[in-house]
């Protein structure tokens, strides 16, 4: 990389925060990446600081790509020779918590697990909440809509986020951060920011909404013989919990079993039925919620929503029914080469969506192995497949996404679409949709510096249908 161009970006964020050679190789790169390819990581620490950066970088058409806690799993933070990587790691302060009003203002480089315990400190709660908890950022999570454990009752980042401010290719600073509910003032431009995975600005802080920390909290695993059983249940206990309800995580018999073998977690139920659901209700009186709880499972199970259930009865057997849920370790390893997805299709639709992405799975390969987990009361399943040799991807993605043009459903449920997801986004996205998105990316972004070659390529591949998978290239109508 130009010498000329680090020096500069050294006058801005000071000569120890732009790392070349050894120490940007030496760093994580990311899920599912070897190293950081970027020829430097150039570290801000504040609005200003990523203004200049941008600014600068707009001026001489330098690529940039935006680092947050680096937990993403589709491949959106990677960086080649020749780019820089913008790390919001020391843009880390909680700046303010309006208790009264229940709202926060942060530094995007904040990680999701901090904030949380401090609001919690509090006596309030961040709701959001998912598996990467301790290194992902605020950032990274606006910039992706995460989703996890408690969309179902509180909604995914998108609906966290009261305000903004971003700074654009250009180096202007768009400054939203407003920190009330309602604010129908023309359009939303916050909303511009949130999914965009690093294309169209670097988002610098957020206004946060905050809930009231909960002081209740009941838990249970479940286990189902058929999934109808499963989703009836998710009905009923979302009415009888009269809004409590905030987690109904689904496992299918092939995942439990993984975790649950031995030498592994405790299996609290046998493991011998198709499906389990682990359901969690936050409320503010334990004697009385608890007491709720257990009478929604009993009238459940009269109505033989599900087969055997085991309440949680300690903070500890809390924590190891959700071992069996969030770790994903195990599945890694035994599911060799492995893969991983997250799409979204309606409840009704996903027994047989799962059925025929098992058959096409076996058809090719009668020895791969699946498991199916997901936040099911969102419509989001997580699939892990081990099949295939190292050459098989394209093979594999097709058992999972070519289904998906049956229901209707989306290709990337809550992690974004980055560059593992790029080629089957038509899927889910009209000719018409991604034109529109190559536009706003052209108007915000004409220069294309920001994160490219993410989401999309701006001049569209569609002309040439060969460069695209098959399942892709035979369905362009949709
Ligand atoms: C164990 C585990 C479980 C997970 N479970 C879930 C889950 O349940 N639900 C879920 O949604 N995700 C989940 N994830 C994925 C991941 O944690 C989320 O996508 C998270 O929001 C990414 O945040 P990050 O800070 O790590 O972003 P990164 O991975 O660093 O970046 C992700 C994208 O956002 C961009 N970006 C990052 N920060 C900014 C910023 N400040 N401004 C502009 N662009 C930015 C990057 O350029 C990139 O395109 C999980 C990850 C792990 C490791």
């Amino acid at each position: 990389m130009n010498e000329a161009l680090l020096e500069r970006l050294r006058e801005i964020v000071g000569p120890t925060h732009v790392l070349t050679g050894d120490s940007v190789r030496s760093r994580h790169p990311g899920f599912f990446m070897k190293e950081i390819g970027a020829d430097a990581i150039v570290r801000p620490a504040t609005t200003a600081d990523v203004s200049r950066v941008l600014s600068l970088c707009n001026e001489v058409g330098q690529a940039v790509v935006v680092h947050g806690g680096l937990s993403g799993w589709v491949r959106a933070t990677q960086t080649r020779a020749g780019e820089i990587a913008l790390s919001l790691e020391r843009m880390n302060v909680i700046e303010q918590v309006d208790t009264k009003n229940r709202t926060a203002i942060v530094q995007a480089g904040v990680v999701l697990s901090t904030f949380q315990d401090h609001v919690e400190q509090l006596g309030l709660s961040f709701p959001l909440d998912l598996g990467g908890r301790g290194s992902c950022q605020l950032g990274g999570n606006a910039a992706t809509n995460a989703g996890g454990m408690r969309v179902i009752r509180y909604g995914m980042m998108r609906e966290q986020i009261l305000g903004l401010e971003a700074v654009l290719a250009d180096g202007r600073v768009i400054s939203s951060l407003n920190p009330v509910i309602k604010n129908n003032t023309g359009y939303d431009l916050k909303q511009l920011f949130i999914g965009s995975e690093g294309t169209l600005g670097v988002i610098t802080r957020l206004a946060l909404r905050l809930r009231e920390r909960s002081t209740s909290v009941n838990t249970a695993i479940v286990c189902a013989d058929s999934f109808e059983q499963i989703t009836s249940l998710l009905r009923y206990v979302d009415g009888a919990l009269g809004g409590m309800l905030s987690a109904f995580e689904l496992m299918d018999n092939s995942f439990y079993r993984v975790n649950t073998g031995a030498g592994r977690h405790h299996p609290p139920l046998s493991s011998d039925k198709p499906y389990y659901a682990i359901i969690e209700a936050l409320g503010s009186d334990q004697e009385r919620d608890a007491k709720l709880f257990e009478a929604a499972l009993t009238d459940a199970a009269e109505k033989g929503l599900f087969d055997d259930a085991v309440l949680a009865r300690s903070e500890r057997e809390r924590l190891a029914i959700w071992q069996i849920r969030e770790d994903l370790e195990h599945v890694v390893r035994d599911f060799q080469p492995f893969y991983a997805f997250d799409v979204s299709l309606t409840v009704t639709n996903m027994e047989e969506y799962m059925g025929q992405v098992r058959a096409m799975l076996k058809n090719t390969w009668s020895d791969g192995s699946i498991a199916i987990l997901g936040h099911i009361g969102d419509g989001n399943l997580h699939i892990a497949i081990g099949a295939g040799g190292a050459d098989d991807r394209e093979k594999v993605e097709a058992c999972v996404y070519e289904p998906l043009k049956n229901f209707g459903g989306s290709v990337s449920a809550e992690h974004g679409i980055g560059l593992e997801k790029k080629p089957w986004l038509p899927i889910s996205r009209s000719n018409v949709e991604l034109d529109l998105m190559r536009e706003m990316k052209q108007m915000l972004d004409p220069k294309g510096i920001l994160n490219p070659g993410k989401i999309f390529d701006v001049m569209p591949l569609e002309t040439s249908p060969a460069k695209l998978p098959k399942a892709v290239a035979s369905n362009r109508a949709i």
